[in-house]
C-alpha cells in the first residue's frame, strides 16, 4: 500500500551501488527514511529527489524492511541555495536543528514544517541579513515548545531590565541583574536588540531588519547554547560554528 506525503529531505546517506537512503521530514508522519532506488546514476529519474533541501509530494510504500520511495513530484528543490555559501551553510543549519528536534505531537510537528519551509524560500530568494533566518527559527522553535526566550521584563522577579540583560540557561529566559546567577551570562546591546526584533516579526519582514554578522553570530553562539541545554547537544551548525 502506498501513501502520499509532503516532506523535504533533510539528509541522505549512499547505500549499494546506487540507492540512496534519505531522511524526509513530512508533515505528515514526522520524520521518516526512505530509499530511492537507483538514483545516483546521471540519468536517474528521481535524481534531484535525493538532495537535501528537496522540497514535494513523495509517493513512499512498505518494502522489504524499509520504506521505499516510488515516485516525487518536486514542488521547490532550493537549489538557490547551493549558489550562495553563505546561505547554504545557512539553510543546512535550518534542517540540522530540524534532525535533532523530536516532536511530542502533531502539533509540534505541523509548526515546525511550516516554519522550516517559511524560513527556506526567504533564505533561498530574498535578501537578508547574514544569520537573520537561522536566527528567527531558532527564535520560533524556542516559543513552539512554550520556552520562549524574549521578555519585555525580567522574567523572574517582573522588573524592568535596567541597562543589564541575563540569559539564564538553566531555564532559558532573561532576567535582571539581581536575578541572574552563575548560571547566567549577560547579553549586549546589540544581541537583545536583535532577540526582540526577530521575536516580534515574522519572515516577510526580515528584509527590512539590518544588523551586522558580528552581532548575528554572538546571539546565534547563545541561542544555540541555550538550544543545548533544552533539546540536544548534537548541533554542529557546520561551516557555521564549526
Ligand atoms: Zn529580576
Amino acid at each position: 500500500m502506498s501513501k502520499k506525503i509532503k516532506a523535504i529531505v533533510l539528509k541522505g546517506n549512499n547505500v549499494k551501488e546506487k540507492d540512496k537512503n534519505i531522511l524526509l521530514f513530512s508533515l505528515e508522519e514526522g520524520k521518516v527514511w526512505a530509499t530511492l532506488k537507483g538514483v545516483r546514476g546521471e540519468k536517474a529519474k528521481m535524481k534531484y529527489a535525493k538532495e537535501p533541501f528537496c522540497f514535494g509530494d513523495f509517493v513512499i510504500e512498505e518494502g522489504k524492511g524499509s520504506l521505499i520511495v516510488t515516485s516525487v513530484d518536486i514542488l521547490e528543490s532550493f537549489h538557490e541555495l547551493s549558489q550562495d555559501i553563505d546561505k547554504y551553510f545557512e539553510g543546512n543549519g535550518l534542517l540540522e536543528i530540524v534532525n535533532a528536534l523530536s516532536f511530542s505531537g502533531q502539533n509540534e510537528n505541523y509548526q515546525i514544517f511550516v516554519e522550516l519551509i517559511k524560513a527556506l524560500k526567504i533564505l533561498a530568494f530574498h535578501k537578508v541579513s547574514k544569520y537573520s533566518v537561522l536566527l528567527k527559527f531558532l527564535i520560533d522553535i524556542f516559543t513552539i515548545y512554550g520556552m520562549e526566550v524574549y521578555s519585555e521584563k525580567c522574567s523572574c522577579c517582573g522588573n524592568d531590565f535596567h541597562d543589564h540583560v541575563y540569559i539564564n540557561y538553566n531555564v532559558g529566559e532573561l532576567v535582571c541583574a539581581n536575578c541572574q546567577t552563575f548560571q547566567s551570562e549577560e547579553l549586549s546591546k546589540g544581541e537583545f536588540a536583535i532577540l526582540k526584533i526577530l521575536t516580534q516579526n515574522d519572515y516577510d519582514k526580515l528584509e527590512t531588519i539590518k544588523f551586522s554578522s558580528e552581532q548575528g553570530l554572538k546571539l546565534l553562539k547563545t541561542l544555540v547554547k541555550n538550544f543545548y541545554s533544552r533539546f540536544d547537544k548534537s548541533l554542529k551548525l557546520i561551516g557555521i560554528l564549526s
